[in-house]
């Protein structure tokens, strides 16, 4: 397949929310050549420009009156081999999972625990996914690069990237200015596995050391019993983020509630999952349109079929605006609104 350019292209199998939109046009390319072009034909216009992997942290909130880009760069390479560790190379637009079950296959450790998150490497870069006590960024050694205002390459070290909790420089200080061609991960080729996160702690004291494929095996099968599987129920994945508050704050919740769940950030800062505040707000299960919060994990907003942008908007806000009533705690979204 070569480059292709679409117009009035409609996106509804390009965002797990199930959004029917269009795009005015939408553009895959195959090669780091072929976007570079495609920049070049695009500059100087005022057309907006929005890159996506699967649309899987998405919300398009309407029509999108631009031009969006999609890699379809698909390799996967071995950079370097030693006795502790792997360099391995992937283009943006290989499908995460498939990258995952591969390092798996081969019992490379780093990626097993993020198995199964929807979503493309470019993105995962961008994102810094994280899931069962690993982040993303644990693993990447350098993110390539082309920047959009002069088609030039560059690459970032990972301590370049301002890596946080789902976030990174490409998310703040330089958004829309670079677009992720391929991501060099570091991998284990000894076992060095994170088992202390929820139910993965079944698997810990295990002699021996669990493989890579048999924690990859874990953690679907956990996801799978608890998250929407995105062909059958539309949905962006966890649609907040979780708070970080001052301790003080903390202590007042925690007066009133012995059970509220925590993580210590830091001596001034706790972190309190959204999924309980909203929890406790009464969320789970309710509706609004044809939005709906998810009955098993009501950190996640579905789309029940027929949801409008608007539905999902309205209800999220809804749950924000109580979540604030009650704990005078802001939830702000991790999808991002287009
Ligand atoms: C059911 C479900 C479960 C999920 N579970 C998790 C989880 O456990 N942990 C987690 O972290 N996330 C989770 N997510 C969220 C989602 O899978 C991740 O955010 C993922 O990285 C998004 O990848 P994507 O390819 O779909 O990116 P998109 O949603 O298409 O884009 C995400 C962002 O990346 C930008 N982007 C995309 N490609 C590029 C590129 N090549 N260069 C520059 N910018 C780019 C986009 O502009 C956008 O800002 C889940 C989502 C769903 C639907």
């Amino acid at each position: 397949m070569s480059m292709t350019i679409q117009y009035q292209y409609p996106l509804l199998k390009h965002n797990t929310f199930g959004m029917d939109v269009k795009a005015e046009q939408f553009i895959t390319y195959d090669t780091v050549d072929e976007l570079v072009a495609v920049l070049a034909t695009l500059r100087g216009s005022a057309k907006r420009i929005l890159h996506i992997g699967s649309g899987s942290n998405l919300l398009f909130t309407s029509d999108f009156d631009g031009v969006i880009l999609h890699s379809n760069i698909k390799f996967i390479e071995y950079v370097s081999h030693d006795s502790q560790e792997v360099l391995v190379r992937a283009g943006s637009g290989v499908v995460w999972d498939d990258l995952c079950a591969e390092m798996a296959r081969n019992n490379y450790y780093g990626s097993e625990n993020l198995s199964y998150i929807p979503g493309e490497v470019g993105a995962a870069a961008v994102q810094n996914i994280g899931a069962y006590g690993v982040e993303l960024e644990s693993i990447i050694q350098e993110v390539e690069t082309i920047e959009v205002a002069t088609g030039k390459p560059r690459f970032f070290q990972a301590s370049e990237c301002a890596y946080g909790y789902r976030d990174s420089i490409f998310k703040n200080s330089l958004h829309g200015q670079y677009i992720v061609t391929a991501v060099v991960f570091r991998l284990s080729v000894i076992p060095v596995v994170h088992l202390d996160y929820g139910q993965l702690q079944d698997l810990r004291g295990q002699e021996p050391t669990p493989t890579a494929q048999a924690i990859r095996d874990a953690v679907i099968a956990i996801r799978r019993s608890k998250l929407p599987e995105p062909d059958e129920l539309g949905s962006a994945g966890s649609f907040f983020k979780n708070p970080v508050v001052p301790l003080a704050v903390y202590q007042d919740i925690a007066a009133s509630y012995t059970d509220v769940p925590h993580y210590v950030v830091d001596e001034e800062h706790i972190k309190i999952p959204a999924a309980w505040l909203i929890d406790q707000c009464g969320w789970k299960g309710k509706r609004h349109g044809g939005a709906a919060v998810y009955e098993k994990q009501p950190l996640i907003l579905v789309n029940n079929g027929q949801a409008t942008p608007r539905d999902i908007i309205e209800l999220a806000a809804q749950i924000q605006q109580s979540v604030h009533n009650k704990f005078g705690i802001h939830i702000h979204p991790e999808v991002n609104y287009i």
